[in-house]
């Protein structure tokens, strides 16, 4: 089957709304407890946080394993407020 110019400009553009997400699921699993971290802390995020942030958007799968982390994290600092005194 021959793509008509028209699908191929489509598919293009598809493509390209996906091409700013440098990571795949494995790295963005390496960093995520980090970018849950800096999230938590405010700390800004560094170029390879941003990454993992653009990643969870275009990613429903990693994005549900962000927010079960990210509950988690708060939940550990709920249960040991003396953890958290630290200057
Ligand atoms: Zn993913």
């Amino acid at each position: 089957m021959a793509l008509t110019n028209e699908q191929i400009k489509t598919l293009l553009s598809l493509v390209c709304t996906t091409c700013d997400d440098s990571l795949d699921c494995d790295g963005c699993y390496e960093r995520v407890a980090e970018f849950a971290e800096a999230e938590l802390t405010g700390r800004p995020l560094c170029e390879a946080l941003c990454a993992v942030r653009t990643h969870l958007k275009n990613c429903p799968c990693c994005a549900d394993e962000y927010r079960a982390l990210l509950a988690a994290l708060e939940e550990l600092k709920q249960a040991g407020p003396e953890a958290s005194q630290e200057c």
